[in-house]
């Protein structure tokens, strides 16, 4: 890519600089040529005084100081001078040879000199009358090249000049050129080599990668772009270490507290009387909860999970919510505070999914708030959505842990989770569920005052 880059950068430079040289070069020859006829006209307006002047200050026609004369007209012009009654006086000549023979070697030679030809294809003929003061004095037979060439040595030393420096710059440009595309394309192209590495290595594996960014264009926001996934392909592996950490610990501990029971009932140091099988019971109903929840989520976000769309009573469904977790509730001295709507709301949606949605978010309250706290669950209804707002006066979340608090193993304080038994995949399921409801969820908390989630779900999820 690198050796394409600089190659077509340098042919786009390389015709952008002939395509100047050559309209240079073409205004350049224009205008010149005008110059050229400009002069040689004048020259021939002032032939007739000039030619007078010389006459009257020599009284004759001094072939001398008339050679002088023909020498500052176009090289090849040809005056033949005649009497009145018409008889040849002289005839002057500003032959070529001579222009010939001085300009060898003066810049010729660089093939730059279009339109300076020797060669003369066309001619003028003009006729002038050389008048003194006695009337008539002789008439002038001008026969010169019709076009203006570049024949004069000083023209041509002139015009030389010009082109040389217009090569010279153009080789500048050139080089400039050159020297340009190559840092271009090399810069352009070694953070992408470098950002093809680091996709390697964290390919076998090595997270830990990042790029240096040193601009904000488009390869730079890519290598930001790059740095932001190889963070969260970390998080996701440490959240994932951690995680099985944690359910290996979560398992462990009810299973452990299990085998001790039975074998003090085997040894005989335990009854295995109404109490303690409770005690078991309880132990096992955690674990079926955990594998419970565990399953859920991988079946929503492998996106199996196919929502069961019916009319649910969402005031319904929160009173039987309420009413499973009262008696925790009432446990803890927690002041629950339930606002029901005034008139039925119903909205489409899966019974069982929005079940475990609203479990969650009020467990949590529950699980989260100290005894003698708060809880109130109020729903706002409008034309197309429901709003449920669940509120507690619980521990709440620092602000540099609800961003993650979605994320599935997530857990703000791992040391209490352990008390609450929270594993981190209770928001993560009531993610899914929203999603698959079309719904939103927000969520606003003040650490040491409480939390709010506010759940939105649209009236007609899953009808269109
Ligand atoms: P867990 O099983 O740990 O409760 P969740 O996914 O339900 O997992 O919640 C993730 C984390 O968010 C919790 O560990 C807790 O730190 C925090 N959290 C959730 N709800 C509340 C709440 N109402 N009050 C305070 N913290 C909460």
């Amino acid at each position: 890519m690198r050796r394409r880059l600089f190659l077509s950068t340098l042919v786009i430079i390389l015709i952008t600089l002939l395509l100047s040289m050559f309209s240079v070069n073409l205004v350049f020859q224009r205008q010149f040529s005008y110059y050229l006829t400009h002069t040689t006209e004048t020259a021939l307006d002032q032939l007739p005084d000039r030619l007078s002047s010389s006459y009257l200050s020599n009284g004759c026609w001094d072939p001398q100081a008339l050679d002088d004369i023909v020498h500052t007209l176009p090289l090849g012009t040809e005056i033949v001078l005649k009497d009145p009654s018409g008889k040849t006086l002289l005839t002057l000549v500003n032959p070529m040879e001579t222009m010939m023979h001085n300009s060898s070697g003066m810049g010729m030679g660089m093939g730059m000199n279009m339109g300076m030809s020797y060669s003369v294809q066309e001619w003028k003929t003009k006729t002038l009358n050389v008048n003194g003061p006695q009337g008539l004095l002789a008439i002038a037979t001008v026969h010169y090249p019709a076009s203006a060439r570049i024949l004069n040595p000083a023209d041509v030393s002139f015009v030389s000049a010009i082109y040389r420096s217009l090569l010279l710059a153009g080789s500048l440009a050139l080089l400039i050129g050159i020297l340009l595309s190559y840092w271009t394309s090399r810069r352009l192209v070694s953070p992408l080599q470098r950002l093809t590495k680091a996709v390697h290595r964290v390919g076998q594996g090595h997270l830990d990668e990042q790029v240096p960014i040193s601009t904000k264009d488009e390869v730079g926001q890519l290598a930001t772009a790059f740095n932001d996934m190889a963070n969260n392909l970390k998080k996701q592996e440490y959240l994932r270490k951690q995680f099985t950490a944690d359910i290996a610990h979560e398992l462990r501990t009810p299973l452990t507290s299990i085998r001790s029971y039975i074998e003090a009932f085997q040894d005989g140091v335990l009854q295995a009387d109404a109490e303690n099988l409770t005690i078991i019971n309880e132990e096992i109903k955690r674990l079926v909860t955990l594998s419970s929840d565990l399953k859920d989520l991988n079946v929503a976000e492998i996106g199996a999970l196919k929502p069961n769309f019916s009319p649910i009573n969402i005031e319904e469904l929160l009173d039987k919510v309420v009413y499973s977790l009262y008696p925790l509730i009432q446990e803890k001295e927690i002041d629950l505070e339930w606002e029901k709507p005034k008139e039925p709301i119903v909205i489409q949606g899966d019974e069982h999914l929005l079940t475990r949605l609203f479990y969650n978010l009020i467990h949590n309250a529950y699980k989260y708030t100290q005894s003698k706290g708060q809880i109130s669950i109020r729903i706002d209804n409008s034309t197309h959505n429901v709003r449920i707002r669940v509120r507690d006066s619980g521990i709440g979340i620092s602000e540099e842990d609800l961003p993650y608090i979605f994320e599935r193993f997530y857990r703000a304080d791992k040391s209490r989770a352990r008390e609450t038994g929270g594993t981190g995949i209770g928001l993560a399921l009531v993610q899914q569920i929203i999603q698959l409801h079309q719904g939103m969820i927000g969520v606003e908390s003040n650490p040491g005052q409480g939390s709010e989630f506010t759940v939105i779900l649209p009236k007609k999820a899953g009808t269109v």
